[in-house]
């Protein structure tokens, strides 16, 4: 028997050699050696139903995108309704009553109770990263069309991300393990850290001290910086950011695209804050879960540094499924049952319950930290040895729950059961307390 053949002995075949497996590259996956995925062949409110018949317990709503459950019959409506009349047609010029009703209601969901916000000229296109994309693209030719060349660059956060495009990359952690094989291809930003405290505010200053001639625009997730370790900050941050991009004269980008929608317990996070930002950027829970589709909102004078006679003075930026009418009519059902059902007072209602569920995980070995924020609940280890094991060991228990770097963490649908709820906090006390 030859030496290679001993060694497979007992091993069943590698999963990538399976019909359809062995053609499909996975996101963020070693593939050579990545447990294999999931099949899925059903999903209904917080319940994921696998091709061999198991359920389990949805903890993360699908990347924090389906904030109603899965398959809420009024988003489905809207979608088949928008579906038998016209699922696309493309937005250079030509509109629909599905975009520009939902450009309507999104600002004036990001207005609410403010007159003098005037965040209300909307930029759709397809996924968080392109959001994130045309919001930097709107900084920098900001400036360039006001006459000034040098402002070219953007001041992003240490612990933040904003997608996997380059230039989502450049502002993201630059030591995050996502991004730090493609330093060389990425335009380089000024990274640095939250102003948190006194030094850290000094230091940005001082930065900007130097840079501000070449800054066109700060970027930061509001209140919670998600895929880069779930940590909080408080909203006086963003007012000390405010007046730093005041002083300098810097745009102030939002980027809501995790925390918007409902997330953190408002409907947005900045609004916890006494202060606008001049560009948000909003996917994620945008259509409920259901179809891909982003928005990049501007306030008026960044509009206005636009509105020109001259045509090179345009936004120059146009997805080609920019906003797909079937997503749009998604998105406008998803803004109805924010109107219609009690979400706010769920996501509160979650928050409490994370709380006590999550806080006797302090006590187990290894935890470095617990820390709640709406519907967010985050459990810090000192380290994940085995991540996929960890992920497996969750799944054995009937729920999906999907640690990344040092982070166990919940993210439910804010209509999720008190017991399927609890039975998420169960398996990450039972859990972690193996370890
Ligand atoms: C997920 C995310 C993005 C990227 O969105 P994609 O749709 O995955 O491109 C950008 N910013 C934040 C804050 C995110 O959470």
């Amino acid at each position: 028997m030859s030496g290679k053949a001993s060694k497979n002995k007992g091993v069943t075949a590698p999963y990538w050699y399976e019909p359809g497996l062995g053609r499909i590259w996975l996101p963020y996956a070693q593939m050579k050696t990545a447990t294999p995925p999931l099949a899925v062949t059903g999903t209904n409110g917080a319940r994921i139903t696998l091709a061999d018949g198991r359920e389990l317990i949805d903890g993360i709503a699908s990347w924090w995108t389906a904030c109603h459950g899965y398959n809420h019959p009024h988003i489905r409506a809207a979608v088949e309704r928008q579906l038998a009349q016209m699922p696309h047609v493309m937005f250079g010029g030509l509109v629909h009553e599905p975009a520009l009703t939902l450009a309507d209601r999104l600002t004036a969901t990001l207005t609410q109770d403010n007159l003098a916000c005037d965040l209300d000229r909307v930029f759709f296109s397809d996924s968080g990263s392109v959001a994130v994309e045309v919001a930097l693209k709107m900084a920098v030719q900001y400036w360039r069309n006001r006459g000034v060349k040098s402002r070219s660059r953007i001041v992003a956060f240490n612990g933040g991300y904003h997608g996997d495009t380059t230039g989502a990359m450049s502002v993201s952690d630059p030591e995050g393990s996502f991004h730090a094989a493609f330093r060389g291809l990425l335009p380089q930003q000024i990274v640095v850290d939250l102003p948190t405290d006194q030094a850290s505010a000094a230091a940005l200053a001082e930065t900007l001290e130097r840079h501000a001639d070449e800054v066109a625009a700060i970027i930061v997730e509001p209140l919670v910086q998600g895929a880069g370790g779930m940590r909080f900050h408080a909203p006086r941050i963003l007012e000390t950011l405010r007046a730093i991009a005041d002083r300098y004269e810097l745009l102030l980008i939002f980027d809501e695209i995790f925390t918007g929608f409902g997330r953190t317990g408002q409907m947005f996070a900045f609004q916890e804050a006494a202060v606008l930002p001049d560009i948000v950027t909003l996917s994620k829970a945008l259509t409920g879960g259901t179809l891909p589709l982003a928005a990049t909102v501007a306030r008026r004078k960044v509009f206005d540094a636009f509105w020109s006679d001259d045509p090179v003075q345009a936004l120059m930026h146009g997805p080609t499924f920019m906003a797909n009418a079937l997503a749009c009519a998604a998105a406008n059902a998803s803004l109805d049952l924010f109107e219609r059902e009690p979400r706010l007072q769920q996501v509160a209602k979650i928050s409490d319950a994370l709380r006590e569920g999550l806080e006797p995980c302090r006590k187990l070995h290894g935890v470095n930290d617990v820390r709640i924020k709406g519907a967010i609940g985050v459990v810090e280890l000192d380290r994940i040895n085995d991540l996929d094991a960890l992920r497996r060991r969750f799944i054995a228990e009937g729920v999906f729950i999907r640690p990344f770097g040092n982070i166990v963490y919940l993210t439910p649908a804010f209509t999720i059961g008190e017991g399927d709820l609890n039975r998420l906090m169960d398996a990450i006390r039972r859990v972690l307390a193996e370890r």
